[in-house]
């Protein structure tokens, strides 16, 4: 995909700083965030909620269309450009009809291919920067699928936004990372910059700044951050926006590393530490083979004495003595156990299946215990 990076949007260099209100409530709200936050210096591209897609129906659901205007003077007053969320086409037409500088698609419309379907036929070749936000729920293909329904509207200045996913259960975020995701997305489509959206991802303005530096460490291409000039007061989202002076103060103590050094001793010895963990994954890879292979070993020994893949006891055994190992080797109890469980699923799963080869291949003596296996 030939998507032109976000350096070349027009709104300054480095990473994309994208701040603002969750929503836009009165047109003093959005001036004073938008004046504090201009002075700062550190925005490119001011960001506002006029229509918000709310969970229960009686809450605030933004200003909507009035809003475009005094967007306008923000704009002209300010000289930041200003960035929108669209849910459906007539918002679309709006926003460009308004002049609005960039819009990005939020989670709940991600979600469902006829409202990206409906918005891009609306936005069909606009010049104008489409974000879209990952869908509510971790699932790459959908927000994969949204990206190339923007690219085939001939969009070309896209950029996905990654503010995490629904928590199934209690979570120190509002919306869970998932990082790996993000990276999966990355590799999938490498000319793609991936903002992080920290605000939604926390859920809690104190929780902002480690998550926006975690994204920073992560190389992603930029952040956008709620900030409004009262947030106790705030009609949507009050508990994760910062005020304009804690926005300040974070971005102040934000460490932006660059991604590449052009420094040759760093290079050389970035490449020598590099090789040295290329080769321990090789002998890794190769350790896991060896005892995959002795899994097999014993699913044959194992069924010609009649005797089940699983024993409990053993398992026990193997999570203590592991964890304990690893504990004394410095690293995380949890990680080595997560690390254990893996291996010993597949080598459940091989030995089940060297035990139903052998049966079929009438090898085995008669199965009868097979309802205590894991
Ligand atoms: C927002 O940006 O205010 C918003 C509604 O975000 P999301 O779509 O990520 O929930
Ligand atoms: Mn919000």
């Amino acid at each position: 995909m030939d998507i032109v990076q976000t350096g070349s949007w027009g709104f300054g260099e480095g990473p994309m700083i994208i701040a603002g209100p969750c929503s836009a409530e009165s047109e003093e709200q959005l001036m004073a965030t938008a004046v504090a936050l201009k002075a700062t210096g550190r925005v490119h591209l001011f960001r506002a909620g006029l229509w918000k897609p709310r969970s229960r129906p009686l809450s605030f659901a933004g200003e909507g269309s009035r809003a475009l205007e005094w967007l306008r003077r923000v704009k002209t007053e300010t000289g930041l450009p200003v960035a929108v969320e669209v849910a459906s086409p007539e918002h679309a037409m709006m926003c460009l009809e308004a002049g609005i500088d960039a819009v990005w698609i939020g989670a709940r419309t991600v979600s469902n291919p006829f409202s990206v379907d409906a918005i891009v036929s609306a936005l069909q070749g606009a010049e104008i920067p489409v974000m879209v936000k990952n869908p509510l729920s971790p699932d790459l293909e959908l927000w994969i699928g949204a990206i190339e329904r923007v690219y085939s509207a001939g969009i070309r200045k896209i950029a996905a936004v990654h503010r995490g996913f629904t928590p199934y259960d209690k979570s120190r975020y509002r919306n869970i990372p998932k990082w790996e995701l993000a990276i999966e997305l990355r590799s999938r489509i490498p000319s793609l910059p991936v903002i992080c959206d920290p605000s939604h991802m926390s859920g809690k303005a104190d929780l902002v700044p480690e998550t926006a530096q975690k994204a920073l460490d992560m190389n992603m291409a930029g952040l956008m951050v709620e900030v409004h000039n009262d947030p106790a007061h705030a009609l949507s989202d009050k508990d994760q926006q910062l005020d304009p002076e804690e926005f300040e103060k974070m971005m102040s103590e934000l460490q932006f590393r660059s991604s590449t050094c052009g420094d040759t001793g760093f290079i050389n010895h970035l490449e020598e530490l590099r090789n040295r963990v290329d080769s321990i994954d090789h002998q890794l890879i190769g350790l896991l083979a060896s005892r995959m292979r002795i899994s097999e070993e014993m699913g044959e020994y194992k069924c010609r004495s009649g005797v089940t893949v699983f024993q409990l006891e053993r398992w026990l055994e193997i999570l203590q003595s592991r964890t304990r190992h690893g504990l004394s080797e410095g690293l995380d109890g949890e990680f080595v156990g997560r690390v254990i469980r893996i291996i010993h699923e597949e080598s459940i799963r091989r030995q089940d299946e060297v035990m139903k080869r052998l049966r079929s291949a009438g090898g085995c003596p008669p199965a009868g215990n097979d309802g205590e296996k894991e």
